[in-house]
């Protein structure tokens, strides 16, 4: 399971970062994950929960905030953010050149430690 190791990844981040600040615990992990990230949010925090254990982050909660998808398209100048967790073509107009500004984020943006 993808989950897995991508929690086994955040616990090794976090875990690193009270090593080197001298920090005893962890109470919460806060990560941006975007739709188009392709990871599940549950599935995520259940093996959060898994990997946790015995660990310095044993009683973290993880807190996980979904970041819409959301693009620019430059032949029509349209920013869209659309429901889906993905985007092949502008919503408006059509054009499969447009960028992905948002969607793809998977990134810890805070951290409660102790
Ligand atoms: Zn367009």
């Amino acid at each position: 399971m993808h989950e897995v190791s991508i929690a086994l990844s955040l616990l090794d981040i976090a875990k690193r970062y009270c090593d080197r600040e001298g920090y005893k615990g962890i109470e919460s992990i806060g990560v941006k994950i975007g739709k188009a990230s392709g990871v599940m949010s549950e599935a995520l925090l259940f093996a959060f929960d898994a990997v946790k254990i015995d660990t310095i982050a044993e009683k973290a909660h993880l807190i996980i905030d979904e970041i819409p998808v959301s693009g620019f398209c430059s032949t029509c100048n349209n920013n869209f953010s659309v429901e889906e967790t993905y985007v092949l073509c502008c919503p408006r107009c059509g054009d499969i050149s447009f960028r992905l500004e948002t969607g793809r984020e998977l990134d810890i943006y805070e951290m409660e430690v102790f």
